[in-house]
């Protein structure tokens, strides 16, 4: 059984930038994440020869703190600006998971390790997985999307205070349904040439982007997002029927009948509607555990929005926070 100083559930971009920051000032982390690969909704598939991300597609940069992150980031050729004159849009070389793979290099993490709940056990907390592991820590932070560390507190056994399950419940976040389509070899399509499009596009389509003008595929492949209503309502269907709605939708950008492969992505937790207005939150006065992930913004944040800046102000604000502890 491993014993540690900090286990981090969520190997996200938070819950590694937080482990970063904790190892630098000689903590013992450990971060555990039920996929097989550390990046959360930075995500990037491979598709045949080509790869092309699914989750977020960029970020930008709205305050000093992250600059300086992404300053190094981009210095050390992880990231480069993708487009956006006067907004800079980042992208990361490789696609958006190759990012939070550079950043975890030196942080001990465990995958395929599905949290199932947390049980108090003298100065110990206990964190049981779904097959039945063990690692025991003394402090926990937890950073899945708000709703599912919500659920995973509430089968725990441990104090949660009023405040933080009334504070939990009330972060909502949308799903999102996102097609990935390869085209035959030659086929162009008609998107700009940085590869992203997100206005002009047919009703219930967010955004389209081509991963080989974005420059991280060797070969085509599209990404196409719907809108947060549209995969409300297509959330339930097949993945049959939710691709030939999604194609049928930008069938004045890509003909049916140049498309080779079609695969569905669903996020059942994508992006936030209502946000939690501190970077972090502690689950009661008498546990060592604190919650942190892109749904808790800054109180200075203006825009609201969940995304990968407030993922990283979050997991910074956490490290910080136990570290003062
Ligand atoms: C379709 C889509 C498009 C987006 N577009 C953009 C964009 O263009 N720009 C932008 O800035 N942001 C965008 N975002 C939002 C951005 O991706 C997120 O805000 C950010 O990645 C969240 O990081 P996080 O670390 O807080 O959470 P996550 O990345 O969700 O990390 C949480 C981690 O917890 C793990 N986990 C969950 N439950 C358990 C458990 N029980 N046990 C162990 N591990 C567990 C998960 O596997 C995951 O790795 C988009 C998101 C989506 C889904």
């Amino acid at each position: 059984m491993r014993e540690v100083d900090v286990a981090i559930v969520g190997g996200g971009i938070a819950g590694i930038v937080a482990a970063t920051k904790l190892i630098e000032s000689g903590r013992d982390v450990l971060v555990l994440d039920k996929s097989k690969s550390v990046g959360g909704r930075l995500a990037t598939r491979r598709i045949n020869g080509g790869r092309a991300d699914h989750g977020a597609q960029f970020f930008t940069v709205r305050t000093d703190q992250f600059q300086q992150l992404v300053d190094q980031w981009e210095q050390n050729g992880w990231v480069s600006k993708w487009y956006g004159e006067n907004h800079a849009r980042y992208k990361s070389m490789n696609g958006m998971n190759q990012l939070v793979k550079h950043i975890a290099s030196e942080v001990p993490v465990h995958l395929s390790y599905k949290l199932d709940r947390i049980e108090r056990d003298g100065d110990f907390y206990t964190l049981v997985s779904d097959e039945g592991n063990v690692v025991k820590a003394r402090t926990v932070l937890l950073t899945p999307p708000a709703p599912q560390s919500l659920e995973l507190l509430q089968s725990s056994d441990i104090q949660l205070s009023e405040y933080a399950i009334q504070s939990l419940s009330r972060i909502v976040f949308q799903p999102a349904l996102v097609g990935l389509i390869t085209l035959n070899e030659e086929v162009a399509t008609t998107l700009p040439n940085s590869g992203h499009q997100d206005a002009d596009l047919p009703d219930g389509i967010e955004r389209m982007v081509d991963s080989y003008s974005k420059g991280i595929s060797k070969e085509r492949v599209i990404s196409i997002y719907a809108t947060s209503e549209l995969s409300k309502s297509l959330y339930k269907e097949e993945d049959e029927v939710i691709l030939g709605e999604l194609l049928s939708r930008v069938s004045s950008f890509i003909n049916s009948e140049h498309t080779a492969s079609s695969q569905l992505k669903r996020w059942r937790y994508a992006q936030a509607e209502e946000v939690h207005s501190a970077p972090t939150l502690w689950v009661s006065e008498r546990e060592s555990i604190v919650v942190a992930g892109d749904a808790f913004l800054r109180n200075d944040d203006q825009s609201g929005r969940t995304r990968i800046e407030s993922a990283v102000l979050s997991g910074l604000a956490a490290a910080k926070e136990l570290n003062d502890r």
